[in-house]
């Protein structure tokens, strides 16, 4: 039996309304330099509770889903449950399920050699589930002078660290960057964030702590929350999350809940053990939405009257290739999938990453695509609002309208739809959430390139050019 380590947090959390008391915690946050009382009122954090509440009302329970897959139709299944793009809309069910899944994998990764870490890990993942909470990996450490790791940096705190202990826990101090959602979720999973070095066993630090806890502070980086009509941001206005500052000002942890505590040797384990879930479901939901880049750059070339023309076509079989590619690396990474020690499939991290980072670096490409599809009215369009006056309206449907078939208003509100998804506020956030989101493509170049078979590739070479071991130099 797992004890409910942290006071008032015991509740099993079924409906809507749950959710929404269980935020009400004492939570500190804030948002543009004030205080947030209540971030499930607050104007700025609303839509995004309000998204998550109804992931809990329509029954979305986390408790059975993120146990480990054992054939390759589980993994298909699992890997597919939060990312088509309806699901997504569930962001933090979905930070939630890859979370668990990698901390999993950490637990079983550490079982051998600190065999108690990995059962407070299994403790709190079974606690998570059973009171069906929502976590993040809370990894991106402050990092001061990247050139450099904690040790030489002039401020200790740049990467989170213990700076105390009693018997029964520890005390953290630090900041993590970028966590997704921080703000209206219940725990942060800290990891530390690279390998360390002897000497730096005091970063070497992982643990699990509730948002509530004294000494967490949250800060909200500027996001977007539709101003005003649904209409305006058909797609954005439910993908929204606020995404955090995390600072531990001294924050105690009870042993239950630290999962690594200066094991250097350890501490890139978590770290890797989180990556692969997170790009397989990260790339994954890229192909989802490569294949709607594909369908609304059909919808604007019809809009425009422009499908059958060559260039056009062209540009959206760009499009196909490139969903194309995504899922064909999702695919391989499944079929591919690698049968752990503890008898669990886990994605192919060659494939995973490859099918990331090919995601990630042709994403802006792909957005300027189907902005030229759409043409300048993808930014230029009258407002959906115009489409309600008697007089303006009927301007615009006269002058905004397409080829026979296609009214002013309808090509109005795609062009609306298409400036929300590839040429707005949110289609910047995209870019930077393909590009860095997961790792940037750095940690996936270094990790597809360790797994890639360089040294059969060295043989065949040698074989295919008539070159004989011993002429190498
Ligand atoms: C929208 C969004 C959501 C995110 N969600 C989460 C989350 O939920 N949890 C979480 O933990 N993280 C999250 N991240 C963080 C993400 O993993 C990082 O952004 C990513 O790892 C890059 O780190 P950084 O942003 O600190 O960039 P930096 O490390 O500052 O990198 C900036 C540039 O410097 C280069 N660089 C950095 N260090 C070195 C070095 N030592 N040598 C050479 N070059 C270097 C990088 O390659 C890059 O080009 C999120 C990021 C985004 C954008």
């Amino acid at each position: 039996v797992v004890s409910d380590v942290h006071a008032g947090d015991g509740m099993q959390i079924r409906t809507g309304d749950d959710y929404r008391s269980s935020l009400r915690d004492g939570r500190v946050i804030y948002f543009d330099g004030q205080l947030v009382e209540d971030v499930t009122v607050h104007p700025r954090f609303q839509s995004a509770v309000e998204v998550t509440a109804r992931g809990y009302d329509q029954g979305l329970d986390l408790s059975g889903r993120s146990s480990f897959p054992a054939t390759e139709m589980e993994l298909r299944e699992q890997v597919e449950t939060f990312t088509n793009v309806q699901a997504q809309i569930d962001l933090l069910g979905a930070t939630t399920f890859s979370a668990l899944l990698g901390i999993e994998t950490a637990a079983d990764r550490l079982a051998d050699d600190l065999p108690e870490y990995a059962q407070r890990i299994n403790n709190f993942v079974a606690w998570s589930r059973r009171h069906n909470r929502r976590c993040v990996p809370t990894i991106t450490d402050a990092k001061g002078d990247r050139s450099t790791g904690p040790m030489k940096q002039s401020d200790p705190d740049q990467y989170v660290r213990v700076v105390g202990s009693d018997e029964n826990g520890i005390v953290i101090r630090g900041a993590k960057l970028h966590i997704r959602g921080a703000a209206i979720l219940h725990d942060l999973l800290v990891l530390p964030t690279k390998k360390m070095s002897p000497g730096e066993e005091e970063w070497a630090v992982a643990c699990a702590v509730p948002v509530s806890t004294p000494g967490v502070e949250i800060l909200n980086a500027g996001w977007h929350v539709p101003p005003q009509r649904d209409s305006y941001y058909p797609y954005s206005r439910n993908r929204t999350i606020p995404v955090g500052l995390v600072v531990f000002n001294d924050v105690y942890v009870p042993m239950e809940r630290v999962f690594l505590l200066g094991e250097i040797q350890h501490s890139a384990t978590l770290v890797h053990a989180f990556g692969t879930w997170d790009r397989i479901i990260s790339a994954s939901m890229m192909a989802a939405d490569a294949h709607m880049y594909v369908g609304l750059a059909q919808l604007l070339a019809e809009a425009n009257g422009v499908d059958r023309t060559w260039h056009v076509r062209d540009k959206i079989t760009e499009i196909v290739l490139h969903a194309t590619m995504i899922r064909a690396g999702v695919e391989a990474a499944i079929a591919n999938a690698e049968l752990t020690s503890s008898g669990y499939l886990a994605p192919a991290e060659l494939y995973t990453n490859a099918a990331k980072h090919y995601a990630s670096i042709n994403l802006t490409r792909v957005m300027t695509l189907v902005q030229d599809l759409a043409g300048g009215s993808i930014v230029n369009a009258p407002m959906p609002g115009d489409l309600e006056g008697a007089h303006v309206g009927e301007l615009v449907k006269k002058y905004m309208q397409g080829p026979d078939g296609i009214s002013g208003e309808y090509r109005t509100r795609l062009m609306y739809a298409a400036r929300d998804v590839v040429a707005d506020w949110f289609a910047g956030h995209t870019q930077v959430l393909g590009l860095h989101g997961a790792g940037g493509p750095y940690a996936q170049r270094l990790v597809a390139r360790k797994n890639y078979p360089v040294s059969d590739a060295k043989s065949v070479a040698r074989a295919a050019l008539g070159l004989s071991e011993d002429t190498a130099i």
